[in-house]
């Protein structure tokens, strides 16, 4: 991997990007935090040095802030009067104080902020950036909240929906594991033990047989003082336990932890089985997977296709618009892919080069070679959009369906010879 093309993918969606707020009356604070914000998330910093600009930035916005880092002293505003604006406008908040008690706890924990942050050491401005990262990130992760009592769960979902989680609500273990087969993007389970239907151990045991540690973390939470509680929870597959009362803070660092450990672990698969340019499935994982989903059709005795599909003359766009913008249609081409067969079972992966392999499960030869072709044809008719240019490029395609004694090995390179075959007969077409 070389340097350019190693360089950091951006942590958001678009839809996500718009801006943060920093509101911080000292300039050497306020540019330093600009940086550092600007440069490790991507958004635009909006920065406001006294109450004054803060209402001004607030009611003459079209966009939304994302995020807003307050100081609670400013010159116009000595009592934290600018967290009243941000929280009051909706504005997930993080507080940055240089004077911190209890009373200034309690102050800033009524107002339902996302995290505190003091202004203690020389760890502080990276405390803040990691504080307004998770805020974001957090987004991403759905959370399912467990408990038979209304009140109990409401308060909880809503704890978490101010940590920026999104929530998803269930009142019994047996709805909890219909919301997990519906909704495969609940990466965190939060249940209550004392429930009528499943108690929270049985529903813990119940996830960790259908789900791995990988895809569904579950913590346990219980107001009981029998500590026998905790250690059940932790036996039957559970991550970790809060008991009730708790303070917003220990739930937060417990959620947040796990949280982390799912998203680093996703990011480790991610860099073993993805291909770091297209962000599809590299060459390990097609060997990895795909033998399990032939095994599957032929169970189900249904045919599989493989198919490689390389881009023609890809070496002469290199040569003519230099290698930048031939990563950048590998990038394109590989999305377009991938949006083709949306909706349908396959398994895509770049095998190289300017080489993608395609499996198609439930498909026969003849359905193979439509789909496939009707893929061909439509990037040989589309010019497509790479960076500032406009590119004719066409794609030639080998095709074999894999009999039943055929490993995945075998096939591929059938696939290969078709591929050659098709190359040879004038490109642009497909073989097999
Ligand atoms: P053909 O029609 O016969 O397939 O010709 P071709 O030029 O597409 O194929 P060839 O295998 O001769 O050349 C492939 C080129 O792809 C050569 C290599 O420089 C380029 N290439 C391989 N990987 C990458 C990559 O990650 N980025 C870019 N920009 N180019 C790559
Ligand atoms: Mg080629
Ligand atoms: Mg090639």
């Amino acid at each position: 991997m070389n340097e350019r093309t190693a360089e950091r993918q951006p942590l958001f969606r678009p839809q996500d990007r718009r801006r943060v707020l920093v509101v911080e009356d000292s300039k050497t604070f306020a540019i330093a935090l600009r940086q550092m914000i600007e440069a490790e998330t991507g958004l635009k910093v909006m920065s406001c040095a006294c109450l004054k600009d803060l209402s001004n930035a607030i009611l003459k916005d079209q966009e939304g802030y994302a995020i807003a880092v307050v100081d609670l002293n400013l010159p116009d505003a000595p009592d934290g009067e600018a967290l009243d604006w941000t929280v009051s406008h909706g504005i997930p908040t993080i507080v940055f104080t240089g004077t911190f008690n209890a009373a200034t706890r309690a102050r800033i924990m009524e107002r339902e902020v996302f995290d505190y942050v003091l202004k203690d050491s020389e760890f502080a401005l990276g405390n803040l950036v990691g504080s307004v990262k998770r805020a974001l990130t957090n987004r991403e992760t759905r959370i399912l909240v467990v408990d038979d009592m209304t009140t109990t769960r409401r308060l909880l979902a809503q704890m978490l929906t101010s940590q920026q989680y999104t929530v998803v609500e269930v009142g019994s273990g047996a709805d909890a594991l219909t919301m997990l087969e519906k909704d495969q993007d609940i990466r965190l389970v939060v249940s209550d033990y004392n429930m009528p239907d499943m108690d929270g151990f049985e529903l813990a045991r119940r996830i960790r047989r259908r789900y791995s540690a990988e895809q569904v973390r579950v913590i346990g939470i219980s107001s009981s003082t029998d500590r026998a509680i905790s250690a059940g929870f932790l036996k039957a597959g559970a991550h970790d336990f809060i008991s009730r009362p708790f303070i917003l803070e220990e739930l937060q660092c417990r959620i947040a932890s796990n949280a982390e450990t799912l998203l680093r672990m996703r990011q480790l698969h991610d860099l073993a089985w993805r291909d770091y340019l297209t962000g599809l499935f590299n060459r390990r994982y097609f060997f990895e997977r795909g033998p399990k989903m032939m095994a599957e059709a032929r169970r189900a005795e249904q045919p599989t296709c493989v198919a490689i599909l390389d881009i023609d003359h890809f070496k002469r766009l290199n040569d003519e618009h230099g290698h930048d913008a031939g990563d950048e249609a590998l990038r394109v081409f590989a999305s377009g892919l991938g949006e083709a067969l949306a909706g349908r079972p396959h398994l895509l992966a770049r095998l190289g080069g300017e080489e993608f392999a395609l499996l198609l499960p439930g498909l026969d030869k003849s359905e193979a070679g439509s789909l496939t072709d009707a893929i061909r044809a439509g990037i040989a008719q589309r010019p497509m959009a790479v960076g500032p240019l406009t590119l004719g490029l066409t794609v030639s395609i080998g095709l074999a369906e894999i009999s039943a004694r055929d490993s995945l090995d075998v096939a591929l390179r059938n696939a290969d010879r078709a591929l050659y075959a098709a190359k040879q007969a004038g490109r642009n077409r497909i073989q097999g």
